[in-house]
């Protein structure tokens, strides 16, 4: 391993595997006998076909998708999907439920609301910062999805547990928590996730469509705008973000073979949030913001005894060699984001740097 390597606590863009970065510098000057860089090559090659070709039936194969359900890689970012979300599925007469559990899905439901769609929010942890993900919500039974964020990047939460929503299709941003735990998708309709939380760089975001939603889409939007463009193009509707959808690619397959797949990345992921947790918990020094039973695995928010504290320790800590432990900037305080290529040796060192800094400063 590189010596020069820091710990990454960053929320995103995030740490990647090293694995998978040096694989990616090993060929990057001349990929598969190309004699070329993956970045030189046609999208309409050989080459890139096999590509994201691999990275669909990896992702199909991760979380169990029927013939029912279509990967697509678009760009736009997560923030593009609350737009196009409702675009696509709400036509006049139409309902739908949104979930208000943090900034993520605030933005979504604006989004929705500005183009004049028929929404309702039927609940909201605002009323407690976002520390909570709501239980014994009354959903409506007619409406055409139903829209939450798994994870809460920003505040530190998680749905444990996914809504029952009957017959009704659930819609999730997964970007901040997309292929850490399994889950059983069928009751999701489409699943978005911007890649640079939790699997890979910058600059595309993968959308898990399934039929039923997809035939909604009306051929009045703009091309662009239409789920069906992507879906009848496998994602080469234009240039498609090659090196994004490469290094999606090698985490995909670093998630199935290195790892074994999503049940033992889940309990890895859980032992390292369990480091953090019991280590609040045990402390007078250290308090986490999310209510225990919403809690996060993999952004882990907390505080200190005053702000001040907070900027020495953030400081501190990057001089020792842990990046990217402040909270984000809106709700200040302080943030672990502890994503898939977080290895448990980065929080449990964490925790041990944790533990000397409360000695000297508590
Ligand atoms: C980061 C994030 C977004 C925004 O993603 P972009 O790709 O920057 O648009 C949306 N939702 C969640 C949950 C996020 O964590």
């Amino acid at each position: 391993m590189s010596t020069d390597r820091i710990y990454n606590f960053n929320a995103g863009p995030a740490a990647l595997p090293l694995s998978v970065l040096e694989e990616i510098r090993e060929s990057f000057l001349n990929y598969d006998n190309s004699g070329m860089s993956v970045t030189e090559i046609s999208h309409r090659s050989k080459w890139f076909d096999d590509i994201i070709e691999d990275a669909i039936a990896r992702t199909k194969r991760l979380l169990d998708l029927d013939e029912s359900y279509q990967v697509l890689f678009l760009q736009g970012g997560a923030s593009l999907q609350f737009c196009m979300i409702p675009m696509n599925f709400l036509g006049n007469g139409d309902t739908a439920d949104y979930v208000n559990t943090g900034t993520w899905s605030t933005k979504a439901i604006k989004e929705a609301q500005i183009q004049g769609k028929t929404i309702q929010v039927v609940a909201s942890s605002e009323d407690k910062n976002f520390a909570y993900i709501p239980s014994d919500i009354q959903f409506t039974p007619n409406a055409v999805y139903t829209h939450i964020t798994s994870n809460n990047t920003i505040k530190g939460t998680q749905w444990a547990r996914f809504p029952d929503t009957g017959n009704v299709p659930l819609i999730a941003d997964m970007s901040s928590d997309i292929l850490s735990r399994s889950f059983d998708v069928k009751p999701f309709g489409l699943i978005y996730a911007g890649a640079q939380k939790n699997m890979g760089p910058a600059g595309v975001c993968l959308v898990i469509i399934r039929d039923d939603l997809l035939q909604r889409s009306p051929d009045t939007l703009p091309t662009m705008l239409n789920y069906q463009t992507f879906a009848n193009k496998n994602s080469m509707f234009n240039t498609p973000p090659c090196f994004a959808v490469y290094t999606i690619q090698l985490v995909l397959k670093w998630l199935e073979e290195t790892i074994g797949g999503l049940a033992q990345m889940e309990a890895i992921n859980q032992q390292k949030a369990r480091t953090l947790y019991d280590f609040f918990d045990a402390s007078r020094f250290y308090s986490g913001t999310a209510e225990p039973d919403s809690r996060s695995i993999m952004n882990v928010t907390f505080r200190l005894p005053s702000e001040d504290l907070e900027s020495t320790f953030v400081q501190e800590a990057y001089e020792n060699g842990f990046s990217g432990l402040k909270g984000h900037r809106s709700v200040g305080g302080c943030r672990a984001s502890i994503y898939n290529a977080t290895p448990l040796q980065a929080v449990e060192d964490l925790v041990d740097f944790m533990q000397t800094f409360e000695q000297i400063n508590g």
